[in-house]
């Protein structure tokens, strides 16, 4: 135990000094002191195992002994210096970094954080076709910065403020959700089962899908557009993925219009998903731009935009880009150490291996309970969609989810949310996770949802 602030104490801090705009999970927040590989530690001491990683980010595990260790051998010889003054971690980050990605997506521009990178891919699109308008899907999270405000399409995230001029929604061709459906259209183990009086064959879907695609390129002002982004599949909207073969063809529908196409590897990068190092690799496409945060760095802050030489010129050509603190010593220092783990620890593969047992033991819940309704995703990155029944498919009460939601943390399973009705559960753990690891979390919340059928029942 730490013997720092004690948790009121820390509850007033919070309530007098930090903004309310910074809100947490749960009705007693969580006070953290410790967290070790999977594991993380109260101030009282208890354990629980961490499903979601800081929101999708501690990709190695909390305080990996590689990642620290670099961070200290950094930190004892240079912390600092802007990139007017080079220094060999950001090279060697740079060569181990593009080595990860296939041609011609090989020259790398350094931030701090995943809206940072985006809103730096916003402009080098503009720029670099000449056009303004940037397509992303409903329900997609690319950051809060005044700039990517305009391509996050969640309703709470918006404000009364003219933001996002020239950004346009597209609708999100969600398979469980959406209004086509499509079983067995998605690059999963586990496929969804739509209970409908559908008539029609739910392969269909993408093509329909694709048809409002193209409606929404046809209804941009100038008909030629600047972009479109996408995360390979969309994080905060709940763990959404596409019908297959759907980003393909639209990307081939941007590129038409004189747009470049930009993968969003916040969440989906490095190795989560399992199959393929990059998200993108998972829908056989192959981006113009790519941008990552969150796992690059284990939880350190950094990003990273990644493109062509070509696109990187046209920036360079037009205008001068800076940014403090991006590419330093310290960030580039533990981005190389994030890598070695992957390949070292072999990551990739569990997400693989665990991630599939994980989804196929979380559908038999499915299959058991009425009101989860979907589970699906790749790899180590899950969600489970919570609703009232299989047919209406509305969404469980937010009250009835939260109650879920704290009953895993009572029993020591931190779990992440998404959605729009914050109705799908989230899990996306470190990638060191092991599969008794993962027999105890669905025993948690297998027991979490027979309390809730009990109190259901009274
Ligand atoms: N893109 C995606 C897909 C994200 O999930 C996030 C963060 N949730 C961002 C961009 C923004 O990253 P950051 O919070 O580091 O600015």
């Amino acid at each position: 135990k730490y013997k720092t602030l004690s948790y009121n104490r820390v509850l007033e801090i919070h309530k007098q000094h930090i903004s309310p705009v910074v809100t947490a999970y749960f009705q007693k927040p969580l006070l953290l002191h410790q967290g070790h590989m999977e594991w993380l530690f109260d101030f009282e001491g208890n354990r629980y195992l961490d499903f979601f990683s800081g929101i999708v980010t501690v990709s190695v595990g909390h305080c990996h002994p590689k990642v620290n260790a670099a961070a200290q051998k950094q930190l004892g010889c240079l912390w600092h210096t802007s990139s007017i003054f080079f220094h060999p971690p950001m090279h060697e980050y740079a060569e181990k970094l593009s080595a990860l990605l296939p041609e011609p997506l090989k020259v790398i521009f350094l931030t701090n954080s995943g809206s940072e990178a985006n809103d730096l891919a916003m402009l080098m699109a503009r720029v670099y076709s000449n056009n303004t308008d940037i397509i992303s899907f409903r329900g997609a999270y690319h950051g809060c910065s005044p700039y990517t405000l305009g391509l996050t399409n969640v309703g709470s995230y918006k404000m009364e403020l003219p933001s996002g001029m020239g950004c346009q929604a597209t609708m999100c061709p969600d398979v469980f959700r959406g209004p086509w459906g499509g079983s067995h259209c998605r690059d999963s183990p586990v496929q969804t089962i739509r209970k409908c009086n559908c008539a029609t064959d739910c392969c269909q879907a993408k093509d329909q899908y694709i048809e409002q695609f193209k409606d929404t390129l046809n209804t941009s002002v100038a008909k030629s557009i600047a972009g479109f982004f996408a995360e390979p599949i969309q994080g905060v909207n709940g763990v959404v993925q596409y019908p297959k073969g759907f980003l393909k063809e639209a990307f081939e529908l941007v590129r038409e219009r004189g747009g470049v196409c930009i993968a969003d590897e916040v969440q989906t990068g490095f190795g989560r998903l399992g199959s393929h190092f990059w998200g993108f690799q998972t829908h056989d496409v192959l981006p113009d731009i790519v941008t990552m945060a969150k796992g690059i760095g284990n939880g350190f802050p950094m990003a990273a935009v990644v493109t062509t030489p070509e696109i990187a010129k046209s920036l360079a050509k037009r205008v001068l880009h800076f940014n403090t603190f991006g590419g330093n010593p310290m960030a580039c220092a533990i981005g190389s150490a994030v890598l070695e783990v992957i390949k070292e620890d072999r990551l990739q593969e569990n997400s693989q291996e665990v991630g599939t047992y994980m989804l196929l033991k979380f559908a038999k819940l499915r299959d058991e309970f009425e009101i989860v309704g979907d589970v699906r995703g790749k790899g180590l990155m899950i969600g489970i969609e919570m609703v009232k029944d299989k047919m209406s498919r509305q969404p469980l009460p937010r009250e009835e989810i939260n109650q879920i939601h704290e009953d895993c943390k009572q029993m020591g399973l931190l779990i992440g949310r998404g959605g729009i009705f914050s109705q799908t559960l989230r899990i996306a753990p470190s990638m060191c996770i092991t599969k008794p690891e993962v027999d105890f979390a669905v025993e948690v919340f297998h027991s979490a949802l027979i309390q809730h059928m009990e109190r259901r029942a009274k």
